[in-house]
């Protein structure tokens, strides 16, 4: 304990504040005004004789992630449901996800009558671990969702191998990895569907929002009832003040469809992206040099990525500091003289307290408890005990910000 020390009431390394998110690109507000005077504000609204903001950004969304289809949605969990239900998942089916992710994975596997089954997960890349997974595999799986959690892609590779091998759909979760590559190839590319959220934290972002992609037709044309209470896009340009959507009633939906301002937000914020990732990118290496100095151990991707992006940098500490200090205590102590959030990442999903399906009573007598200890798992405790993670928005700042944050792990494992 020292008194230099921020956390102990020393002076800080940093007083100044740090980049904002979200960021509006230059024409975001132009775009909205377009929305507001357009006489649409939603897909389920009539033609007005313009392409809408949601076709749009699909398209581009689509042209972004090199996938034939982009079905817009609500928000990340409503892609998740969708692309889980449009790949044939349903009431009693089993769904392997990670042990260590957002309550999202475990919630929506339970919000379409299914059982979220966890595997670990890799403790260098920290998404799912293949032989994992190959081990929770049993007659009552219908679908595997890998996560590209934080600032890394997946062993997209084994897993889609093993896919391919017991005939199950892949599906990658890239709520966390908007533009990231592997095989030179967008993910949300690489198994049965891909799915992103825009909520208001991922790199893009329209306050709420996400989106399903595919190369499947018969898969993309289910996820666009199932958002859309069972209705679709005709073949044809309707009569200017007709509606758009036609009622197939090929299959029962929902309402998860995303607003035209949504969507107007997303087309100008993609136009963006790019130049922020690359700016996350490269502050985000530098700062993992100074801190494998230090002897911590940032995040590593999978050996296929070929472009890395940063939703959480993530970066282990060694056990013995955290077995004496704790990483909550280190946490505190790096944000301390930061005055950023530093924090540890997600605990293991059993044992997040926002999983709680019993406290509805639509889950009663339906097998949604995550049935396994954690010793099961013993990469995602291993992992949620020793990782700091801090937002993205720190690194769309200078080399400077990146100094300190690399001065504030220095001085807090010096004198911690
Ligand atoms: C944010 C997130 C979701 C959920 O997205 P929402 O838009 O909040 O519904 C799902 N999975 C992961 C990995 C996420 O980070």
């Amino acid at each position: 304990m020292s008194p230099d020390l921020a956390f102990h009431g020393g002076t800080p390394i940093r007083s100044k504040p740090w980049p904002r998110w979200p960021q509006p690109a230059p024409d975001t507000l132009a775009l909205l005004a377009k929305v507001v005077d357009s006489g649409r504000w939603a897909i389920s609204g009539p033609y007005r004789g313009t392409r809408s903001f949601e076709r749009q950004f699909a398209d581009a969304f689509a042209a972004f992630t090199e996938c034939r289809f982009c079905v817009p949605t609500s928000s990340g969990s409503a892609s998740l449901m969708t692309a889980m239900e449009a790949c044939g998942v349903g009431a009693g089916d089993e769904v392997v996800i990670p042990g260590v992710t957002w309550v999202a994975n475990a919630s929506t596997v339970a919000s379409i009558n299914a059982r979220p089954v966890l595997a670990d997960i890799d403790p260098v890349t920290m998404c799912l671990d293949p032989t994992s997974v190959e081990a929770r595999i049993t007659e009552r799986t219908k679908a595997i969702v890998v996560v590209h959690l934080y600032s890394a892609v997946a062993d997209l590779d084994a897993l889609l191998a093993l896919a391919q091998h017991h005939g199950l759909p892949l599906i990658e979760d890239c709520a966390q990895a908007h533009g990231a590559r592997y095989r030179d190839r967008p993910v949300g590319s690489f198994g049965a569907a891909g799915t992103f959220s825009m909520q208001d934290t991922k790199v893009l972002t329209s306050g709420e929002g996400g989106a399903v992609v595919t190369n499947d037709a018969a898969l993309a044309r289910r996820v666009e009832h199932l958002r859309a209470d069972g209705r679709s896009y005709g073949p044809h340009t309707p009569e200017v003040d007709a509606l758009e959507l036609v009622e197939t009633a090929e299959l029962m939906g929902g309402n998860l469809c995303l607003s035209e301002f949504q969507s107007a937000v997303l087309v100008s914020q993609l136009s963006v992206l790019d130049d922020q990732n690359k700016r996350r990118a490269h502050n985000a290496d530098w700062l993992d040099q100074q801190l494998l100095a230090l002897g911590l151990t940032p995040q590593v991707s999978s050996a296929g990525t070929t472009h890395r992006t940063y939703y959480r940098y993530a970066v282990r500490l060694p056990e013995a500091i955290v077995a004496r200090v704790g990483l909550d205590t280190l946490g505190a102590a790096v944000s301390a003289e930061l005055g950023l959030a530093i924090a540890p990442g997600y605990v293991p999903l059993q044992a997040n307290r926002l999983y709680q399906p019993a406290s509805r009573r639509r889950f009663s007598g339906l097998p949604t408890d995550l049935s396994v200890d954690l010793s099961e798992l013993p990469m995602s405790a291993d992992v949620a005990g020793h990782v700091l993670t801090f937002h993205h928005a720190a690194l769309l700042g200078d080399g400077s910000d990146m100094e300190d944050i690399a001065a504030a792990f220095a001085k807090v494992v010096a004198l911690m």
